[in-house]
């Protein structure tokens, strides 16, 4: 089972490659299960992007393809929510509105801020930035329930000029161990996000120590995402993706139908 559950097309703000260039795309490498996870990050601060999805003109034209394409490769409606306190009630609205398949949560912002404007770290050290995400992310967790997987837990450390951008696990230990105790509580997952390793981080977001305390906590549901924006990257650095999950003491991945979780050795 090859399978890439985040991925974007021209129906996100930041992305302009056409769905079925993406679909194509996966076909030729083999992708069994595709699904696409647009964005829609309500009220979020002015960078020149809109992050708002027309979810009825993305589902009717998903729709399409899936039924065109549904002997080569499996189509899946997903959506990557961006996550603040003030939008729960309208988020969790979407969220049962539309028969999606998978929904991703996501923090791109912490309290507001977001990490990606050169002034979140300039306002912050690096260990407050990182702090206030993380905050933030404990905070969704625990009061947001409609979502299937967390997405890249420290997607803050794509952002700031560090020369060390790594989090050292019990720098941080109360927040990550209450984020992941929650997420597995409510029987939700995370993933691993191998934009991490394309952006020459080093590491897939999250990084091995945060997967394999997931493990170690009990955490089971991890899907495997590659946040292609271009075809190129689907699926790319899933080999390592997956060797690192099995170091971590993992021996199934997840994905989603109709929101229902399925596991695949791997
Ligand atoms: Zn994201
Ligand atoms: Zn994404």
């Amino acid at each position: 089972m090859l399978a890439d559950y985040h991925l974007h097309s021209d129906y996100s703000g930041d992305c302009n490659v056409p769905m079925q260039e993406m679909i194509e795309g996966a076909i030729a490498k083999k992708v069994d299960r595709l699904c696409f996870t647009e964005h829609h990050d309500l009220d979020f601060p002015d960078i020149g992007i809109d992050f708002t999805l027309d979810i009825d003109r993305y589902y009717e034209e998903l729709m399409k393809y899936k039924a065109i394409y549904s002997n080569q490769i499996q189509i899946l409606f997903g959506i990557e929510l961006g996550i603040q306190g003030h939008l729960y009630p309208q988020l969790s609205q979407i969220a049962s509105s539309y028969p999606f398949d998978f929904i991703l949560a996501s923090n791109h912002l912490a309290k507001g801020a977001d990490p990606f404007d050169p002034s979140y770290f300039q306002t912050r050290s690096q260990y407050q930035g990182y702090f206030d995400y993380f905050e933030d992310m404990l905070n969704n967790v625990t009061h947001y329930s409609d979502f299937d997987v967390f997405s890249h837990l420290d997607y803050v450390i794509r952002y700031g000029n560090f020369k060390d951008k790594k989090i050292y696990y019990p720098d941080f230990i109360d927040l990550l161990d209450a984020i992941l105790k929650t997420i597995i509580a409510k029987g939700k997952g995370i993933e691993i996000n191998t934009s991490g390793i394309r952006y020459g981080l080093g590491q897939p977001h999250p990084s091995y120590e945060i997967l394999a305390r997931y493990k170690e906590l009990g955490g089971e549901i991890i899907t495997l995402g590659s946040d292609a924006h271009t075809a190129k990257d689907i699926t790319r650095h899933f080999d390592q993706a997956k060797e690192l999950l099995k170091k971590a003491g993992f021996s199934y991945f997840t994905t989603f139908v109709k929101r229902k979780p399925y596991f695949h050795h791997l």
